[in-house]
């Protein structure tokens, strides 16, 4: 069983998470958004990777859903005894991480092999991919300039409105190989709830990424980032209003529907159904809230064995315990 998830950070971890648990880790191959990533005091930061790498190894906090669990910001309370007080805060473990990623970058390790190198370090049996060994940054056009992904996010609270995003270096960017075959092969392939624009967009403008998905025999799905017209967290749905869309699971299905088999809808929407259904595609309805491992584990059942509805031979292979009693 070859499972393969498009991810950017917090949302996307925990369908990770439950999917290793329910389909078992060694059988996950995850390609992560690296266009969040940035520099900091000269060291090379990637926020989603290090989520999903926590999550997997089972030290992510489980409050904030990023960083690590019980980690401390002494290098923070330093730093403004030097009178610096950064808008980003590391924590001072994770710092660690940062550390070692810059100094294997600096030595010439593609960021794909110190990714397997930390994952591997912190016990992460699935396959962690970054989407590109290149460089690409996601650059966010507002009424208030032009700002770097993280000086949006971090520092201005996501509160300038949005006109476009470029993603720089895309066009120029090689996507991940190993990502690429893994698309190949793969059983199912699974879009995690994941920012549309910020996460999933920037791995999808990879040259030959979408073809890649395109030419796939495997069930594409998509599991939906909105529930009632609103993200869980974070400004996705905000984001789409500004850019001139419905701000509801109907335009996450839109979004992708070039290549989407299957579409999983949060039962708080049921009522959205048809008017995914009408594009072609199957729509699984359930409860989409992973409020806790368990909410984990179970939809990631669900959207596996939704997968195999969708495809003529069927592969079974999730834990059954796993799934909710008859809805
Ligand atoms: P990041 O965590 O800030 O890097 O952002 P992501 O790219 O992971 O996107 C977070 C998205 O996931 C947001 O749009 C949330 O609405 C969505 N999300 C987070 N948790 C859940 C969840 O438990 N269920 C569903 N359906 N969506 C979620």
């Amino acid at each position: 069983m070859n499972v393969v998830v498009f991810t950017g950070g917090v949302g996307g971890a925990k369908l990770c998470d439950g999917l290793a648990r329910s389909v078992g880790e060694e059988h996950l191959t995850i390609i992560v958004n690296t266009a969040d990533d940035f520099e900091l005091y000269g060291l090379h930061i990637s926020p989603d990777l290090d989520t999903v790498m926590y999550t997997l190894a089972g030290i992510a906090n489980p409050v904030t859903g990023w960083g690590i669990e019980g980690d401390t910001f002494n290098n923070f309370a330093m730093l403004e005894r030097y009178g610096v007080s950064p808008w980003f805060h590391l924590g001072d473990r994770d710092l660690a991480t940062h550390l070692l990623r810059t100094q294997l970058l600096r030595e010439g390790m593609p960021l794909s092999m110190v990714t397997r190198v930390l994952a591997q370090r912190l016990g992460v049996k699935a396959r962690l991919l970054p989407m590109t060994d290149d460089r690409v940054r996601t650059v966010v056009d507002t009424d208030e300039g032009l700002f770097h992904f993280q000086e949006y996010f971090v520092r201005l609270r996501w509160q300038p409105e949005v006109r476009s995003l470029i993603y720089e270096g895309v066009e120029e960017a090689h996507p991940n190989d190993e990502a690429l075959r893994a698309i190949e092969i793969a059983d199912t392939i699974i879009i995690a709830p994941s920012n549309l624009y910020f996460s999933i967009d920037p791995i999808l403008a990879l040259p030959g990424m979408k073809d890649a998905l395109l030419n796939a025999a495997a069930p594409i799905i998509a599991v939906t980032p909105i529930i009632g017209g609103e993200a869980v967290k974070g400004p996705a749905a905000k984001l789409m209003r500004e850019l001139g869309e419905e701000s509801s699971a109907v335009a996450v299905a839109r979004h992708y529907a070039d290549f989407l088999n299957g579409f999983v809808l949060d039962e708080r929407d049921a009522e959205l159904e048809p008017r995914i259904a009408c594009m072609g595609m199957g729509v699984l309805v359930t409860d989409t809230l992973m409020t806790d491992r368990d909410a984990r584990a179970r939809l990631a059942c669900e959207v596996i064995n939704f997968a195999d509805q969708l495809r003529p031979e069927k592969l079974g292979g999730c834990r059954a315990d796993l799934l909710p009693p008859q809805r």
